[in-house]
């Protein structure tokens, strides 16, 4: 029996959505409210090649995800509120405790805003958003589907820093990652297209667009990722920095007088493609400068490039060989220079792409003697959100589907 799922990703000003048939997968609309807060917040919704467009005040996520709720009925896309079967909604940080998608109880809320001390500006957005819609829609259960659970499956070799043990035993400070909704969706569906169990590939999967992430899979599990404690950890981004010499915070601390509110500004907001290049954070943009002679934004590709090769490298060793290289993200999907940048010179690998193939962004894209296969994945976190939704909301016992 099909099911009506809602897949929510809240953030500070912004609200994204998408109503998909299950277990089909089909997208019956998909928007974004953006701007929440504002007079002039901005609400979009397409349905196929509709798409409606307008710009009013929305005063807070409340309003905002009354006005989504109000508008899916005027536009006749669900009948009625009752309509809506399930509800999924992504959420930052997961911590320790959260090693699966987790259905939403009051106990399981409560844990959700105390993860909020490790993911201050996402998780209480997250949790609000939670409420909101469990208040709307009292009758469909709701799933929190983590960016962090995918990676609990980390071994301590990979999650502890190397400082003072109480940082961890008391404070919880260790590697949690991100992204672990895309890099669990495009490994399994790299395996079906592989016809081969995930159990049996060493992965690495490169989600690489504004945020960039890699994740190193062996049997299946996540064995390694980039991000760390936060999501500004790893490889270099659009304007995050990635990994940089720790001791420069401390060193700019002293000299400029920089606040720790400063500082994360600088790391969040104002490095990685866009600092360097001092162009844009958006990687075509940068393309398009440093083919117009910029050096700065050429270096910055070089950059960027050479950080995800390094990490690749240092999962090689961890995997003990590589039996796939993967592709998503923004960038990853689409950029053939990116990839290219990234797969050079690797035939010691035995990695080798066919520039026809990466140029075309084909599935597969490496050459017709590369030992390790190279795959371009378009990634889908709204799916693997509503398909947790149908696992752990929904329960579909066998008998009554019979
Ligand atoms: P987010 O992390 O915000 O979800 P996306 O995954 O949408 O970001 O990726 C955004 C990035 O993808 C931007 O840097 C953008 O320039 C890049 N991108 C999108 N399309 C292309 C393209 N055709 N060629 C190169 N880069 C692209």
């Amino acid at each position: 029996m099909s099911r009506t799922i809602m897949a929510i990703n809240a953030g500070s000003s912004s609200l994204k959505f998408q109503l998909l048939t299950m277990p089909e997968g089909t997208v019956l609309c998909q928007g974004l409210i953006e701007r929440i807060g504002l007079t002039d917040a901005i609400f979009t919704l397409k349905q196929g090649d509709n798409k409606w467009q307008e710009t009013r005040p929305i005063g807070d996520h409340k309003a905002a995800a009354n006005l989504l709720l109000e508008k899916l009925i005027s536009h006749r896309i669900i009948p009625s509120l009752a309509a809506i079967d399930g509800v999924g909604h992504r959420v930052a940080h997961g911590g320790e405790t959260f090693k699966d998608s987790a259905l939403i109880t009051d106990e399981a809320l409560a844990e959700i805003e105390r993860l909020a001390e490790l993911a201050p500006l996402h998780n209480p957005v997250n949790a609000a958003g939670i409420r909101i819609f469990r208040q709307a829609l009292p009758h469909a259960p709701a799933v929190a589907v983590f960016d962090t659970s995918f990676h609990q499956t980390l071994e301590p070799n990979a999650y502890v820093y190397p400082l003072p043990w109480r940082y961890y035993a008391e404070l919880g400070i260790r590697r949690y990652g991100f992204h672990g909704t895309s890099h669990k969706y495009v490994s399994h569906l790299l395996a079906e297209k592989l016809g081969v169990p995930l159990s049996a590939l060493r992965v690495i999967t490169c989600h690489l667009g504004n945020g960039s992430s890699l994740c190193a899979i062996k049997g299946g599990h996540s064995v390694n990722t980039s991000m760390g404690f936060t999501p500004q950890s790893g490889v270099m981004m659009g304007t995050r920095s990635g990994d940089i010499d720790p001791s420069i915070l401390p060193w700019l601390a002293q000299k400029e007088s920089q606040t720790p509110a400063q500082l994360n500004t600088l790391l969040n907001n104002e490095s990685g493609l866009l600092g360097i290049s001092g162009v844009s954070n958006d990687y075509r943009d940068v393309e398009k400068a440093a083919d117009e002679g910029n050096d700065r934004a050429a270096l910055a590709l070089t950059l960027f490039a050479e950080r995800i090769r390094a990490t690749i490298g240092s999962y090689v060793m961890q995997l003990g060989g590589l039996d796939v290289l993967l592709f998503t993200g923004g960038i990853g999907e689409n950029s053939a220079r990116a990839r290219a940048a990234i797969c050079r010179d690797l035939h010691f690998l035995g990695l080798d792409i066919d520039s026809d193939k990466n140029s075309r962004n084909a599935t597969f894209i490496q050459s017709d003697y590369s030992m390790v296969k190279v795959a371009v994945i378009n990634t889908n976190e709204e799916l693997m959100i509503a398909r947790d939704v149908m696992r752990i909301g929904i329960a579909q016992p066998v008998e009554a589907e019979v």
